[in-house]
């Protein structure tokens, strides 16, 4: 959690505790608020009734995407559709099988248990979470040495909901728990429009229509992204513009940022460089191109790279990355 942010933070400064506070009042608490991913609030909208209507808790669900898509606010409005509680925490914070069992043995029939990060959950816990998954049982060992002891708990019915950057480090024993997995996907520009002219709305930011459409563009088909711009856009238009946010506003105010027209900003353009110039278009592997910008690997193959990939501007191979004419193209202007 803590390190996706940091990576995106990099692309549009920090985030003041105002705007964390900020960031609650604009996220969507109905799946009829949230925009976009059309089929998916359809399978949701399906499997919450039935559930409902059975009288049961709903089955475990199982979200990828790239951080910042909504994933840890579905889970928020799927627990508020069904009238449950939601309690979180992350795959790398749930270190300790006893913080683990505690944390299921507080859930209440039908409450949601929600893990960020889920492919990041150690061994250990995975296990215990396999038949607390399918039985709601737990099986876990207290003390250590002969004192050692076992000790079985039965759980009320919940229901676990697991995101993840990268489903495929999560095993098929794992997988196979999970009654849907759902992948999101990249936000095209027209449901960024809405997601920035929603969230100027609520923190009354005046806006035009081309001024949301100017910071859309440039969010890299990312909600996270399009609220975070909002705001600095809207420092620089209170500051230089007398509030408003026009087109022109945006375009000046990302452009002093350091976002290019295609929301790319200068660690895209030396992942880009790097694959295009330093290694003549690749294949490059992509621990190499992560030393070479100084960034994790992890931050490049989950914030950077499917953006990327998205646009046109980097190829996956078996060999390696490699860039394409458009990239090459976009890093000579
Ligand atoms: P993830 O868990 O996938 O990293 P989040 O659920 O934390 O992403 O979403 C990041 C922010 O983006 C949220 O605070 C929310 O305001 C906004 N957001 C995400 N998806 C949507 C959407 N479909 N409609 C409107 N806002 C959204």
């Amino acid at each position: 959690m803590q390190e996706k942010i940091i990576s995106q933070e990099r692309i549009v400064t920090t985030t003041s505790q105002n705007e964390e506070k900020e960031d609650l009042t604009i996220r969507p608490s109905s799946l009829d608020e949230f925009i976009g991913q059309t089929s998916l609030k359809e399978s949701l909208k399906i499997f919450i009734e039935a559930s409902k209507t059975r009288g049961e808790p709903l089955d475990h669900l199982l979200f990828s995407g790239p951080p910042g898509l909504g994933k840890t606010t579905l889970a928020n409005i799927i627990s508020h559709e069904m009238g449950s509680s939601i309690k979180s925490t992350s795959g790398p914070v749930l270190e300790r099988p006893g913080d683990l069992a505690a944390m299921l043995t507080a859930l209440k029939k039908g409450d949601v248990l929600f893990i960020d990060e889920i492919h990041r959950l150690n061994h250990i816990i995975e296990e215990i979470l396999y038949p607390a998954m399918e039985d709601f049982k737990i099986d876990i060992m207290i003390g250590e040495g002969p004192g050692a002891r076992s000790i079985k708990l039965n759980l009320e019915h919940f229901t676990l909901i697991g995101a993840t950057t990268k489903v495929g480090l999560l095993g098929s024993p794992f997988r196979d728990r999970f009654g849907m997995i759902s992948r999101l996907n990249l936000y095209n520009v027209n449901e960024l429009i809405k997601v920035v002219t929603r969230s100027a709305s609520i923190l009354g930011i005046p806006i035009t229509q081309d001024g949301s459409m100017e910071i859309a563009k440039r969010s890299r088909g990312t909600p996270r992204i399009a609220n975070r711009l909002l705001r600095r856009v809207r420092d620089f238009a209170i500051v230089r513009a007398k509030g408003e946010i026009t087109q022109e506003v945006a375009d000046n105010a990302l452009t002093m940022l350091g976002i290019d027209k295609l929301g790319l900003d200068d660690l895209d353009r030396r992942i880009l460089s790097v694959i295009a110039e330093d290694f003549s278009g690749g294949p490059v592997g992509v621990k190499t191109i992560a030393i070479s910008v100084g960034e994790e690997t992890r931050t490049i193959e989950e914030v950077y790279e499917p953006y990327l990939i998205q646009i046109g501007f980097i190829k996956r191979t078996p060999h390696g990355r490699e860039t394409t004419f458009a990239a090459k193209r976009h890093i000579a202007r």
